[in-house]
């Protein structure tokens, strides 16, 4: 019967057709193994398995031109969260250097994407008009893709309490909240391993890994992305001390977060700054 299954569970039209929570690996269970159903699945066609793969491999591996190819084939199929992924990824140039930041590039992945009602590509979309990054300002547009992302959040929130099941595919976005999860635990696990690497190692750090610790995570918790080079992420300009993949997690974090924080930390980013700290 094992044998069975497993023919079926290989077979590619069961891959093609693998759901986002069936290729949710989470970062602890992260294997060979897992690598390889992730490959089958993206192979046989599952844009799920493709998109989550690309993200993994993009963020996590450091492989950004395989990561990049697979998060574009998702969003060639019209994977909304790969779209988004990808926006971001030109927004910031990552994988590239800062003269790779190409926002009107960013802007027109955004809009597929928020076109097929993915809600960070609204909210997202929405920023950038406001602030005219990208695109020619537009306040009232920008308005009105913000009060879009947020009834479309409030809709997924109020019918999945009304389910009080697990999270579906609609809360989401697509897969991208599995994968975000998926980031955050995997660099949760690497920052416990490292010190006691570097402690059995009994010697300091070679300079390539100095590089590597100064690469900074989205300061939304529920974000997950990594810099890709230095100074690649936004920081907020009133304490300087968060860094942001995009004008939408910025403002996720704002409201969740970061207003209860930024005046303590700019509080103290400016008692440093006037030489206080010997
Ligand atoms: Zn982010
Ligand atoms: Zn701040």
């Amino acid at each position: 019967m094992c044998r069975r299954f497993r023919d079926l569970a290989a077979h590619p039209a069961v891959l093609s057709r693998a759901a986002g929570t069936a290729v949710a690996v989470r970062a602890g269970a992260w294997s060979e193994a897992a690598h390889r159903f992730l490959r089958r699945c993206a192979a046989a066609g599952s844009l799920h398995a493709t998109y989550f793969l690309g993200m993994v491999r993009f963020y996590c591996l450091g492989s950004w031109a395989a990561g990049a190819a697979l998060l574009a084939r998702a969003a060639g199929g019209g994977h909304a969260a790969a779209l988004y992924a990808l926006a971001v990824v030109r927004f910031n140039g990552s994988g590239g250097g800062k003269a790779d930041k190409d926002p009107r590039a960013g802007v027109a992945l955004c809009a597929r994407a928020a076109w097929l009602g993915h809600v960070p590509a609204l909210r997202e979309l929405g920023h950038c008009l406001q602030d005219g990054y990208g695109a020619r300002r537009d306040a009232a547009a920008g308005r009105h893709f913000l009060l879009h992302a947020a009834a479309r959040e409030l809709a997924a929130a109020s019918s999945s309490a009304r389910r009080r099941g697990p999270a579906g595919e609609q809360d989401d976005h697509g897969g991208a909240a599995a994968a975000s999860r998926f980031m955050v635990e995997w660099w949760a696990l690497m920052s416990a391993e490292k010190p006691a690497a570097s402690a059995a190692d009994g010697i300091r750090c070679g300079a390539g890994e100095d590089a590597e610790e100064e690469l900074r995570l989205c300061s939304h918790a529920r974000c997950g992305r990594r810099e890709t080079r230095r100074h690649e992420f936004r920081r907020c300009s009133v304490c300087g001390s968060a860094n942001y993949c995009s004008r939408a997690c910025q403002a996720l974090d704002w409201k969740r977060a970061h207003r209860g924080r930024c005046g303590a930390a700019a509080a103290a980013a400016r008692w440093l700054a006037a030489g206080n700290a010997y």
